[in-house]
């Protein structure tokens, strides 16, 4: 106990701001460090999902101390950034993606979907679809867990609005992305039809893309899907120029909330901009929609709550994300514990963990992170890759090498055993970076997220890059907390854009293929074959 005063005292005052929120639902204490299990055997760690923070918790956590058994649909890892690259064939999806086996071969993998968890039974059920020729089973099975990492993302949500799901596309996974790709190739091609595009009307229809949803997601999409026009456009479907609509419509008076406002303006300058085509008179083909709300989407239009409608070739739902059934399903398992009251209080239907990333209410036994989760800590963290990586980082370091798990307290409460640090292990660079998140003390600091700044890419080689450089004075949970960031723009942003995006492939296999594509579509143009 003086111990933890002792470490608490000494944190900066963000830490201990998310220590005192942890301390709402938990109690930290301290104890001799026992061995990894009370068997002596190793202990079992079942990772649901292979997206970002269960990749960067498998890059970090020691195999030695833990079986670790990866649970997911997906045997790979995509870097989501790139996506919307993908989406128009700017990148190959090969490039953007690595198995999951490749990220940590001594982990298992199982290709299943986790359908539900007994926290009581620490056991996850399962099911796989097994195909062999032309004929293919379900099969459903367990899979036991000592300690169990949730990391399964969310959903796009459609907030209910009819006729999205049967006729919008969505950007999440790799399948979106080749689905978007035919399906903007497809409305070309259709244009060119003349039984089905005989009129300007009807061909302008094809034409017209919708994007509901102004964030990054959506804005990136735009800005690529821009560029396949301005750079391919002319090569393969000139005639058709003229008649092609890119159209963004957004809910709120704004694109790009996280961005400054400088910074929207310039993304909005880029957007909308004029494009010249040898030819052909001067197109606009963007247009931006503000204040705009869906009310319902059929085969053909774009319904508005104002009354408005707009035709449409092809859509995109880019307009925000929502908890899988899997994490409400598993809130509800945990029952009346702390976690309900997490729910009313902060996490609203994602899982609330608290600052050690331990779910309330799990009993020191499961641990989730990355877009399922929601931090009890303020501010609220967003729903990025940069969070979800980070915080798999700090798990996995956290549960590893030099953090040891006290099996006391077991099933009896809530309590996560203590975390103890040993000082005298040799320390690399990620280390250090990692004890800004970490601290130093011989209790593991609680998770802090290191804001690195934020990344749009604009179209035709510009992008924005917003760096926090320093922090804002007083309270960050409060509207007037405005910390210093620094802005880059136009080519330095684009520059900047496509370094970072380099440095963090997952493999330097992926950093040769990436500009190998960059290269590929410089010199020959994209590939506009359906498959
Ligand atoms: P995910 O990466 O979504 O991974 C979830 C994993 O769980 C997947 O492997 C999935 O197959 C698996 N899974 C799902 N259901 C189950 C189940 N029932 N059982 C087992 N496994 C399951 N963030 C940024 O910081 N910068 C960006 O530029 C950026 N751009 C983005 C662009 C796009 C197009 C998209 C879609 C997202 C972007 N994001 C970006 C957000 C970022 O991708 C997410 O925040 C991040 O992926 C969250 O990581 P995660 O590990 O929580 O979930």
């Amino acid at each position: 106990r003086e111990r933890t005063d002792r470490a608490t005292k000494a944190r900066p005052y963000p830490l201990f701001l998310a220590e005192k929120a942890a301390s709402l639902f938990v109690d930290p204490i301290l104890s001799s460090p026992p061995p990894p299990s009370s068997s002596g055997e190793k202990e079992t760690i079942v990772v649901l999902g292979t997206g970002w923070g269960a990749a960067s918790f498998l890059k970090n956590v020691d195999t030695d101390r833990y079986d670790v058994t990866v649970i997911s649909p997906r045997n790979y890892f995509v870097f989501t950034p790139m996506l919307a690259g993908a989406s128009v064939g700017t990148v190959d999806f090969k490039s953007i993606t690595e198995p999951i086996r490749e990220i940590n071969n001594r982990a298992k993998y199982v290709e299943a979907s986790a359908t539900s968890i007994d926290t009581t039974k620490r056991t996850v059920s399962c099911v796989s679809v097994s195909c062999e020729g032309n004929s293919c089973e379900t099969i459903e099975f367990d899979v036991a867990y000592d300690r169990l990492l949730f990391s399964v993302g969310a959903r796009t949500t459609t907030f209910g609005t009819p006729g999205v799901e049967e006729y919008c596309n969505y950007l999440k996974q790799v399948g979106d992305a080749q689905q978007i790709k035919n399906a903007i190739v497809n409305c070309f091609e259709n244009a060119s039809l003349p039984a089905r595009a005989s009129t300007p009307e009807m061909i302008e229809r094809e034409l017209t893309f919708v994007i509901v949803g102004a964030g990054p997601t959506g804005v990136e999409f735009a800005a690529e899907l821009l560029d396949f026009i301005e750079g391919d456009g002319p090569r393969y479907y000139k005639e058709l120029l003229p008649y092609v609509r890119i159209k963004i419509v957004e809910a709120a008076p704004t694109i790009l909330r996280p961005f400054e406002d400088g910074m929207k303006d310039e993304a909005m300058r880029r957007l909308t901009r004029d494009i010249e085509i040898p030819g052909v008179p001067t197109i606009r083909p963007l247009e931006v929609l503000l204040n705009k709300q869906v009310s319902e989407v059929s085969a053909k239009y774009i319904y508005f709550k104002d009354g408005d409608r707009l035709h449409y070739g092809m859509a995109l739902w880019a307009a925000g994300i929502g908890p899988l059934p899997l994490t409400t399903s598993l809130i509800e398992e945990l029952g009346d514990t702390e976690q309900s009251t997490a729910q009313k209080e902060f996490a609203r239907g994602r899982l609330g963990v608290d600052p050690w990333l331990r779910v309330i209410g799990g009993r020191g036994r499961i641990f989730s992170l990355g877009d399922c989760s929601c931090v009890s800590n303020t501010p609220s963290l967003p729903a990025t890759a940069q969070v979800a990586s980070q915080q798999g980082e700090y798990l996995g370091r956290l549960l590893s090498n030099d953090y040891r798990i006290d099996e006391a307290g077991d099933d009896s409460s809530s309590l996560l055993p203590p975390m103890v640090l040993d000082r005298d292990q040799p320390r690399s660079l990620s280390e250090r970076i990692a004890s800004l998140t970490m601290g130093d003390d011989e209790i593991a600091a609680p998770f802090q997220f290191l804001d690195l700044g934020i990344l749009a890419y604009t179209g035709s080689g510009s992008a924005l890059a917003q760096v926090q450089v320093a922090p804002g004075k007083g309270d960050p949970t409060s509207e007037t907390w405005n910390p210093v960031r620094l802005q880059i723009k136009g080519k330095l942003g684009f520059g900047l854009w496509r370094s970072i995006y380099l440095w963090k492939q997952t493999s330097p296999k992926n950093v040769v293929l990436v500009t190998l594509d960059w290269i590929k579509v410089k010199l020959f143009g994209r590939d506009i074959s359906i498959l």
